[in-house]
């Protein structure tokens, strides 16, 4: 079946991504999130980034019209149930994620692909929760959508050749270039990357360096776009420390424990960018 319509549950950082992204290559987008006041600024957020790109020269003004209109927001699960094609981007806890799944079998038509943006849970457990979990799959997209060109694609134990081939195939109707990781904690990014953000952090809470020195080592000193301290904010606090802590049980190993200044940020609501305050202060 044709994807023409795109449901995307949850609407924050990267939901809002996934969503630009989709109506700029001319899917429809339904997406989904529990309160209107959530919705609103997922709207206004996508609304500036095209506005941008108008500014830029990029797109018409008359092109960002026609985007915004294939963009429809609802708080109604229901209203899913008219997608083609599903990606899950809500909080990285696997109770959360467990209830839209099922919430989302019960909705979607048979047929229908139900893709998990998370980034660390098992997509084995998530297809286990539902009567499809030949039909569940990881799609896991970078952190800012419109920018960073991976998609990461991961086969539960149930999902076929098919769902994986016709996921592939939407990423790269999205821009996307894909790499196949095997379904364990983490995958293949996070895996990678987040004991480097967890390490950074323990050396700051040690007092190995500021902030500002250990961002510039491995700015200038590896070439990396940004710190890790600038990264684990632009990324959210909150998901750092659910990633960790999926690692930590899920592979049974010491090294993946969560520093304790991350936890300490994280109770006290530091969540980085979404709240105004991480590592660095956010205007
Ligand atoms: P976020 O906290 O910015 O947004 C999550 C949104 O989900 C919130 O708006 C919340 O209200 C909504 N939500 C919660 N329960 C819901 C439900 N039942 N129905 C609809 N919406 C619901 O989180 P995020 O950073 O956008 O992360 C979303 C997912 O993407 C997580 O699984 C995360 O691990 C993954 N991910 C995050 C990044 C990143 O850099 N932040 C990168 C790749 C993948």
């Amino acid at each position: 079946m044709e994807i023409k319509t795109i449901g995307v549950v949850g609407a924050g950082t990267m939901g809002q991504g996934i969503a630009q992204v989709a109506i700029q290559n001319g899917f429809r987008v339904i997406l989904r999130d529990l309160e209107d006041r959530i919705l609103q600024h997922a709207r206004a957020r996508i609304d500036t980034a095209l506005k941008k790109l108008v500014d830029d020269g990029k797109i018409s003004e008359g092109q960002k019209g026609e985007m915004l209109r294939l963009l429809t927001t609802t708080t109604n699960m229901p209203e899913l149930k008219n997608a083609d094609f599903i990606v899950e981007a809500a909080s990285e806890e696997f109770p959360a994620k467990k209830a839209i799944f099922q919430e989302l079998d019960k909705t979607c038509r048979p047929g229908t692909i139900l893709a998990t943006n998370t980034s660390s849970i098992s997509i084995t457990k998530i297809g286990a929760t539902t009567r499809r979990p030949e039909k569940v799959i990881g799609m896991h997209f970078m952190n800012p959508v419109p920018v960073l060109q991976l998609v990461e694609v991961i086969r539960g134990v149930e999902t076929t050749g098919e769902t994986a081939a016709t996921t592939h195939d939407l990423a790269k109707r999205l821009g996307k270039t894909t790499v196949e990781a095997a379904d364990f904690p983490g995958f293949l990014a996070n895996r990678i990357l987040m004991p480097m953000v967890n390490e950074a952090i323990f050396a700051l809470m040690e007092g190995v360096g500021t902030v500002e020195a250990i961002d510039t080592v491995m700015r200038l000193g590896m070439k990396h776009p940004m710190g890790p301290l600038a990264l684990a904010d632009l990324i959210g606090l909150d998901v750092c420390l659910a990633v960790l802590r999926t690692l930590q049980e899920g592979l049974g190993d010491p090294k993946y424990r969560p520093a304790p200044l991350l936890v300490r940020m994280v109770d006290a609501g530091y969540l980085g960018r979404k709240t105004g305050r991480g590592f660095y202060k956010h205007s």
